[in-house]
């Protein structure tokens, strides 16, 4: 059995994981961990959520799954108002997708179905930013960064896209001007042939855990404008107050034409996505040749996964919006905690961003050492690259906090004594 980005056999063998609880994963042999990760940053209200765990045992006395193709059910109907009424207008229309690089691909669909409805078929590639991550799929291995990303592998099979260097390091900078310029020239000079733009807002995630300033996602705003192209903004990572802000486009006052949700959308509980856009592009599409959007996974909108996102939803906006106290104080736990890892040898930065902590190192983690030293501390951490991590549950309290700051420094240190 495969794991994911792993050979056969297995490198390293995966922990057993019994149930989990809060902030705790329980291994087989007893072990309690605190999760650092939340399962690939979905679990922000953390395991075994009462109100989590109710929704879904009443959506089972009702129906688990029904095909979307010419039926539909009210938790559907319902999350779907609840995503237009939570992200920026005007966003107004919602596909369900069953995972997040798919939601990736149905932008991309969108996006170039929509360019077909106002005659312009021949605008077929996408303009992005290196150091980016869209998904495994295909067409979002497409968008990936071509370094980083899986491009070498696949050479001459994925589609081209044009790709703008990263945008220029940290939340606070003001808009590096020669990178503007460079990307204005580059679209410029590919603006005939482009349909859009993709970007992630704010936070580039598993393409590297790096943070821009808004000012880069307003300048993306404006070319797209300029240039007749529409903007696509992969809020998968970002979505659900992770930054600070409830989409991180907020941060920059911008609102994209298309926009992909994912991983927080059911709190961790199962695989949901959605792709939104405006009624604009929803229009385009629609009389289009196709007369309509050409996507329908067999198991769109299930009914479960519906439910369960519209409670994690309510228990991310009761009490006014509860989310924002738990982010910031999240991250000042995170700054006050890493701020050690500053002290450690071959730590090439520390850097936090709403309940994102990050320590870059100045070469590759050794994932074995790291890992197994946040371990006896009784922290789950899973690095890559040359990252060590944390996305915590927004519940995570002060204590458990610091346990897993100390963690992430103390595998930073593991670390540097193998390298
Ligand atoms: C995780 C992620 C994806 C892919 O989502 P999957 O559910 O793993 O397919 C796409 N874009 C971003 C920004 C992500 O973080």
């Amino acid at each position: 059995m495969w794991h994911p980005y792993a050979p056969l056999p297995a490198a390293l063998p995966p922990l057993p994981v019994l149930s989990a609880s809060g902030v705790r994963l329980e291994l087989a042999d007893g072990a309690q961990l605190i999760d650092g990760m939340s399962s690939w940053w979905c679990a922000i209200h953390g395991y075994r959520h009462p109100a989590l765990d109710e929704a879904i045992q009443r959506q089972l006395r009702d129906v688990a799954h029904v095909m979307f193709g010419g039926l539909t059910h009210e938790p559907g109907v319902r999350l779907a108002q609840r995503l237009i009424e939570l992200t920026p207008a005007p966003l107004s229309k919602v596909f369900f997708a069953d995972s997040g690089s798919v939601a990736v691909e149905v932008a991309v669909k969108m996006c170039l179905q929509a360019q077909m409805g106002a005659g312009h078929g021949s605008r077929s590639r996408l303009l992005t930013v290196r150091g980016g991550y869209h998904g495994d799929t295909f067409g979002a291995m497409a968008l990936c960064d071509p370094v980083n990303g899986m491009h070498h592998i696949f050479d001459g099979i994925l589609r081209s896209h044009v790709f703008a260097p990263r945008p220029p390091d940290g939340f606070d900078a003001p808009l590096d001007e020669e990178w503007a310029g460079g990307v204005q020239a580059l679209l410029t000079r590919h603006s005939e042939e482009l349909a859009g733009v993709i970007l992630e807002p704010i936070v580039q995630g598993a393409g590297g855990m790096r943070f821009h300033s808004p000012a880069c996602v307003r300048l993306m705003r404006q070319l797209c404008d300029e240039h007749g192209l529409l903007l696509i903004l992969d809020e998968i990572a970002t979505g659900f107050g992770r930054t600070g802000a409830l989409f991180a486009c907020e941060h920059a006052g911008v609102s994209p034409d298309i926009m992909c949700l994912g991983k927080a959308l059911t709190g961790g509980y199962l695989t949901l996505a959605a792709t939104l856009c405006t009624t604009a592009v929803a229009e385009a599409i629609s009389v289009g040749q196709a007369k309509a959007l050409m996507h329908g996974p067999t198991f769109m909108g299930n009914p479960l996964a519906c439910a369960v996102a519209l409670a994690s939803i309510e228990q991310l906006t009761e009490v006014g919006d509860s989310w924002r106290e738990q982010v910031a104080r999240i991250e000042a736990g995170l700054r006050e905690g890493l701020e050690r890892a500053w002290d450690v040898n071959g730590v090439r930065d520390v850097r936090v961003l709403g309940a994102i902590g990050v320590i870059e190192l100045e070469h590759e983690v050794e994932i074995a050492a790291a890992t197994a030293a946040a371990v006896r501390r009784g922290v789950w951490l899973r690095p890559f690259r040359n990252l060590i991590y944390t996305m915590p549950a927004y519940v995570m309290n002060e204590e458990d906090l610091a346990s897993v700051a100390a963690a992430a420094v103390e595998a930073a240190r593991a670390s540097a004594q193998l390298s």
